[in-house]
């Protein structure tokens, strides 16, 4: 039912499994691609087709792995809230296994060929205009532009084959999502656009408009992450046809933290983009940061924010790549700190949602303070001195309790 299409043009089944592969005889195998095969021929390729025989006769997907150690350590995973948001949206009010019977049985009847997902993830691109500490040359042409952040941070190695758009990302191609992701009147229920950032990529912007235009829009549900940089004003109307739009809106902290760790962000805007995105009457938005060692003090303030605006802010997202901007990296008399902070922190708060964020905040801080090396820290030293000196920042200026923190620890520290 979902397909998930990385800005590498590689395809998985979602977006925590591994690359699908395709069988090319004599023991050879390659990674499928966008780059090289038409979307048609991905959907029903013998990868996909066996996938879904092996669901029909009940047996685990070796690529879903992830999903079924979660579900074992904890009743739930991506998995089964997916099934659950789609099959029940497609089948009504009956129960997941029966309509997952439904799916599986048609699914058999057609030798496992299916007219086209149902639900997709699109990594459009990698052009965004900002450069973030914690992000890569791979999702960002801004730092792919930079010779001292995308030394530290390169892209990955892999390449396709052979790119049939020419010198352009598939993301990019307006034939590409018209003809053949979203031929005219298929019946997608589910869009989830990353990047990069997608509202500065104009075919996506064209794909809202088409897709809009059509009778069965109000059926469709949009979800996309943005850095909040881009005012949704002009195409408000169009996002506004859709059944509903949720924002995930990427932000570190308030203010100049924010702009610190998200180079070329500027929070007046962010904050105004934020209010915009909430205004919207099938719209939810939620500020997802990503938490790391520059704002595991300070993001309490975002929290706040998020709150007194009756915005959602899920603290869930804890940096693990790369591990020297991670918890980890931070020196374990900080780490203590961070734990004594973030209880007072949850004493000062009565709702139960981010009581329980905050409650799995301090779980990872603790696990990531376990993590911790010298050799870390003298990474996270160095690249905050190559990063300051091209931004002219500084984490004093930025996050004073960090810095005090930081001057006062067991290994010294020095930005300048
Ligand atoms: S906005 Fe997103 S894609 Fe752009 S640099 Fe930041 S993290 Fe990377």
């Amino acid at each position: 039912m979902h397909v998930n299409i990385y800005i590498d043009g590689r395809i998985t089944l979602c977006c925590r499994s591994g690359a699908l592969r395709a069988d090319e005889g004599e023991g050879r195998h390659r990674d499928i691609s966008i780059y090289t095969d038409t979307f048609a021929s991905i959907w029903n390729s013998e990868a996909y087709r066996s996938t879904r025989r092996s669901l029909f006769e009940r047996k685990q997907v070796s690529q879903c792995a992830n999903c079924y150690e979660q579900e074992r350590l904890t009743g739930s995973s991506l998995r089964v809230m997916a099934n659950n948001k789609l099959l029940h949206a497609l089948t009504g009010k009956r129960s997941l296994d029966e309509a997952m019977n439904d799916v599986l049985e048609r699914s058999h009847a057609n030798q496992f060929y299916e007219p086209q997902p149902l639900s997709y993830h699109l990594w459009v691109g990698s052009n965004c205009n900002m450069r973030c500490r914690m992000c890569s040359a791979e999702f960002s042409t801004s730092i792919q532009g930079d010779a001292i952040h995308s030394r530290w941070r390169p892209a990955t190695a892999w390449r396709p084959s052979h790119n049939r758009f020419g010198n352009m990302q598939w993301g990019a191609s307006d034939a590409l999502f018209n003809e053949e992701i979203f031929p005219k009147g298929a019946k997608v229920w589910d869009v989830m656009f990353s990047g990069g950032e997608p509202l500065i990529n104009k075919s996506v912007i064209n794909l809202f408009r088409r897709l809009a235009s059509e009778p069965r829009s109000d059926n469709v549900d949009l979800t996309i992450t943005t850095n909040g940089s881009v005012n949704p004003d002009s195409f408000t109307a169009t996002l506004e046809r859709f059944r509903k739009v949720k924002a995930l809106v990427s932000a570190d902290g308030c203010g100049v933290l924010n702009e610190f760790i998200r180079f070329n962000s500027r929070w007046r805007h962010v904050s105004e983009n934020i209010a915009r995105f909430s205004r919207m009457k099938n719209g939810t938005t939620c500020v997802c940061p990503t938490v790391s060692a520059y704002n595991v003090f300070g993001l309490e303030e975002l929290v706040a924010f998020c709150h007194e605006r009756k915005v959602g802010c899920l603290l869930e997202n804890v940096l693990c790549d790369p591990p020297f901007l991670s918890i980890a990296a931070l020196p374990p008399s900080i780490v203590d700190h961070a734990i004594e902070h973030w209880k007072a922190v949850k004493g000062l708060n009565s709702s139960e949602f981010v009581l329980g964020q905050i409650d799995g905040l301090l779980r990872r801080i603790s696990d990531d303070g376990r993590r911790h090396s010298r050799e870390l820290f003298d990474s996270f030293v160095a690249f905050n001195k190559d990063i300051n000196a091209r931004h002219g920042t500084t984490v004093r200026e930025a996050n004073p309790r960090l810095y005090d923190l930081l001057k006062r620890c067991e290994y010294g520290f020095a930005e300048e």
